[in-house]
């Protein structure tokens, strides 16, 4: 008599109530309710290790007890008011946020999602330069807006079909499909070279910025090679384009450093934050240098955005990441695993790469001639969660294991996630 509706019946009313976009994994889902930090329970009382972290959201693990009652403390206190009041949490997170994030990044606008913080860095680049148009990279994921959802390159979050004009679209850094078959240092960053062509090209001169995810996460957890942030902010430096860098997923410890682009030395001139800013309490963020943000002055709220219970449960989520030394968590497990899934993918070539900073790497699944294997995959992921793992899942075909777990997994968790892996790759093989 559990108090729960369980999985059919959740399914039979989303299919009734929410449209259908809202979409979701395995064929026989469960019905979660219960987490406490890396793992998750449903309807059942069955226990999951989540690898996944809700799309790299929980980097502290679920309900962490101090963010937890941070929250709790301020939801009895004062749950709302909008920015046209003064209160103290917006502004102490938005000055631990110039603290935290590189170089000259000082002011922050708070709203509620990592789209509309995308939305919002872009408009912000088209006030600063007066310029309109957009580059985006292929693969990548900006968000479900009508402007983001055009500045999105995957295919699969591309629904519009009439998207946002004066929105070109360079190559991404995919390395193991290198389009120009090229390897890398001997490639010379082909691929961010071409962002000039395309700039020539494809645009016509008006170029507000370039927004890029540092590793791109639906795409396939892409990882760019050393140097090619370097390469791509030196061309547009020289046409005066500014550098968006979406952190929303790889942001607050997940790649091994407070932020993804870090690895690449590169400071961006805008920077958006979502997900794991406040461990699952809903939060965007977008950030610049005072030079480029104080050209924003006309009125501009989000209602929601920063707002007390917000900023207060993300304040707690930035003492727990920076108390715990969570990059440092992240890079060393990071490194445990991806030595473990190197060594089961001596023995199983139906993993065809494998790549990622700290503890967001993806295992590409392929057949014999390195052709996508998604419904291999699919039979994975499902034969895992029914032992107990949640695994991500992304990429253009749908073929890459994604593995994004909160930053406070164990090494017994990994040990555990390896073994079973091991087993499921061998009787889907
Ligand atoms: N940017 C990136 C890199 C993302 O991964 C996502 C969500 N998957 C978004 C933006 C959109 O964020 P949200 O769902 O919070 O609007």
């Amino acid at each position: 008599n559990t108090p729960y509706i369980g999985p059919e019946e959740v399914l039979r009313k989303k299919k009734e109530y929410l449209i259908p976009c809202v979409y979701h994994f395995y064929n026989q889902p469960m019905q979660l309710v219960k987490g406490e930090m890396q793992y998750l329970y449903d309807s059942t009382g069955k226990k999951y290790l989540d690898c996944f972290a809700g799309v790299s959201v929980v980097n502290c693990g679920h309900c962490h007890p101090e963010i937890t009652k941070a929250i709790c403390d301020q939801v009895t206190t004062l749950q709302h008011t909008c920015t046209i009041y003064l209160t103290q949490n917006i502004v102490n997170l938005a000055e631990r946020l110039a603290q935290i994030t590189p170089g000259r990044l000082q002011k922050t606008f708070f709203c509620a999602s990592g789209t509309e913080a995308n939305e919002g860095a872009a408009l912000l680049a088209s006030i600063y330069t007066g310029k309109h148009e957009f580059i985006s990279l292929r693969q990548g994921l900006h968000g479900r807006t009508k402007l983001t959802m055009s500045l999105t390159g995957l295919s699969l979050w591309r629904t519009d079909t009439t998207p946002v004009g004066g929105i070109s679209f360079a190559p991404n850094a995919y390395c193991y499909r290198c389009p120009y078959s090229k390897r890398h240092p001997e490639c010379d960053l082909a691929c961010a070279n071409e962002i000039e062509t395309v700039i020539k090209t494809t645009t016509s001169g008006q170029v507000a910025a370039l927004i890029a995810e540092p590793v791109q996460g639906n795409g396939g957890i892409i990882t760019p090679p050393p140097g090619y942030f370097k390469r791509v902010k030196e061309i547009l430096d020289k046409y005066n384009i500014l550098l968006i860098i979406d952190e929303v997923q790889t942001g607050f410890g997940r790649t091994g450093k407070m932020f993804a682009i870090e690895h690449y030395g590169v400071e961006p001139d805008i920077m958006t934050m979502a997900k794991a800013l406040a461990n699952g309490t809903p939060v965007g963020a977008f950030t610049s240098r005072a030079e480029i943000a104080d050209k924003y002055t006309r009125p501009g709220a989000s209602t929601l955005g920063g707002n007390p219970v917000t900023a207060t449960a993300a304040l707690a989520t930035l003492d727990v990441i920076t108390k715990n030394d969570l990059p440092a968590q992240a890079a060393e497990l990071g490194q445990y695993l991806k030595n473990g899934l190197s060594e089961l993918q001596k023995k199983h070539p139906i993993i065809g790469d494998i790549r990622g900073l700290g503890l967001m790497l993806g295992a590409e699944m392929v057949n014999p001639d390195k052709s996508p294997a998604p419904q291999k995959l699919d039979a994975i992921l499902e034969q895992m969660k029914d032992r107990g793992f949640l695994i991500g899942k992304n990429g253009p075909d749908r073929n890459v294991m994604a593995f994004q777990p909160p930053l406070v997994i164990t090494h017994d968790d990994i040990d555990n996630l390896l073994n079973n892996l091991a087993d499921v790759l061998t009787a889907v093989a």
